[in-house]
């Protein structure tokens, strides 16, 4: 697979050199440079899900990866179930939550860390991040057990939920988590002085396993053949994704562009709606970000856009036709998570808010799947506040409701952050 960064297309990279790397110059992008059409789409909707998942992986990332070190890693990265259950028989939910961490982001997460395992030439390799409470928790578990790889999350000090804390911060091992005695800007910032401090850089063998890695937007390409394989009529279907950086939805893309043939995808946003108002008037005008209670999508500089518009003018893909963009109040959403309650369906915030825009948009002749992205128990406070319930904690929730949390705390200048990595 060869793939350029979207700033500066000449320069070209190999996928391992895309995974490892992270950005290209300039902070920009990486992107396949073209995209091959699957030619046995009807026989891979049979197949289960890993074995599925392999081959659209292999088809994607080429020789890069032998076949059967890429189904090893394939079939260790997904291994926590996928359900599609049906609301109506023409909705249905595709329950991307089941992983560790209890949120889609799983799916990414793992890929990629296999990816890192498999590509790591033996040198000390340290995976550094900063989280304001999800993604640490899905890295921590990718990486967790990983022979070669160390692991550091910082998180500003009480200010992620004590839940979301117990999740990454007791699992020990290669795993360390430090609490900074600050703010998620500051954490932030501490991980990218770190990269640019020789002595750590180099000496620890810092990546970042971020968000934009192409990894992790190809593994999630994988979950969109489940969607198409579970409705009667893969061109009737019309997928909806509650979007915030886009990197879901960027990836549904290019699910049809290499050859799943659904029928429109709906990016579904809080009023942090940079992109709605982009695709409605061309503009490219983003407010300041608002806090709302779907608080993994209150970004308005979604960084995965840039890969939404190359597929356009690259690949040729027709987003006025396929791709359209809403965005919901809180109280749209809340009153979405009532009527889902109400037909017997508890849905998280953010997937609610996906089901809304997808329900008042469906024809009678389309069926739709709309993206569970959390399990609901992870945004516990808003479910039990709106409906008025007690939200049963899931065993992986349980299970380390009562271990003690590992974390070290420091202080959030990066002379302390320097002394406890290269402790
Ligand atoms: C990250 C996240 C999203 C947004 O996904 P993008 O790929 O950034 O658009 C939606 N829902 C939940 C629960 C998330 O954690």
């Amino acid at each position: 697979m060869k793939l350029i960064n979207i700033k500066h297309p000449d320069e070209q990279v190999g996928f391992r050199e895309a995974v490892l790397q992270g950005l290209g110059r300039d902070q920009g992008l990486f992107f396949p440079q073209k995209f091959q059409r699957l030619d046995n789409v009807p026989d891979l909707l049979e197949a289960p899900f890993v074995e599925r998942s392999a081959a659209v992986l292999g088809h994607l990332v080429g020789d890069e990866i032998e076949t059967a070190a890429l189904e090893g890693m394939v079939s260790t990265a997904f291994d926590f179930p996928l359900e599609c259950p049906a609301l109506k028989p023409n909705e249905r939910a595709l329950e991307l939550f089941h992983g560790p961490s209890l949120a889609f982001k799983d799916f990414g997460a793992r890929f990629m860390a296999r990816c890192l395992a498999e590509f790591h030439d033996g040198g000390p390799m340290t995976i550094l991040t900063a989280t304001s409470g999800d993604t640490g928790a899905a890295v921590a578990h990718a990486y967790h057990g990983q022979p070669g790889i160390d692991v550091v999350i910082l998180y500003p000090k009480g200010k992620i939920s004590p839940l979301q804390e117990k999740l990454f911060c007791t699992l020990g091992g290669n795993v360390r988590t430090i609490a900074v005695d600050s703010d998620f800007d500051t954490c932030q910032q501490l991980v990218k002085q770190s990269f640019e401090d020789p002595e750590l850089k180099h000496g620890l063998g810092l990546n970042s396993a971020n968000s934009i890695n192409i990894a992790r937007l190809l593994a999630q390409v994988c979950y969109y053949f489940e969607a198409a394989a579970s409705v009667e009529d893969v061109e009737r279907l019309v997928l909806s994704v509650p979007s915030g950086n886009f990197g879901n939805v960027t990836a549904g893309l290019i699910a049809h562009r290499i050859g799943l043939p659904y029928k429109r995808i709906i990016a579904a946003t809080n009023i942090n709606d940079t992109v709605p108002r982009f695709l409605a008037s061309g503009q490219w005008d983003p407010n300041p970000t608002v806090a709302t209670i779907t608080n993994a999508m209150d970004i308005s500089l979604p960084n995965n856009f840039p890969r939404v518009l190359a597929l356009e003018a690259e690949h040729g893909v027709d987003l006025a036709g396929l791709l359209a963009s809403v965005a919901l109040s809180d109280e749209e959403t809340r009153d979405a998570l009532r009527a889902l309650h109400d037909r017997g369906y508890l849905a998280d915030p953010h997937s609610a808010l996906a089901w809304r825009a997808l329900d008042r948009s469906l024809q009678p002749d389309e069926e739709g799947v709309f993206l569970c992205t959390a399990h609901p128990a992870k945004f516990l406070e808003v479910i039990e506040e709106t409906l008025d319930i007690k939200v049963e904690l899931p065993g992986e929730l349980e299970a380390v409701r009562d271990k003690p949390v590992l974390s070290r705390t420091i202080a959030g200048r990066m002379d302390a952050l320097k002394g406890a990595l290269l402790e």
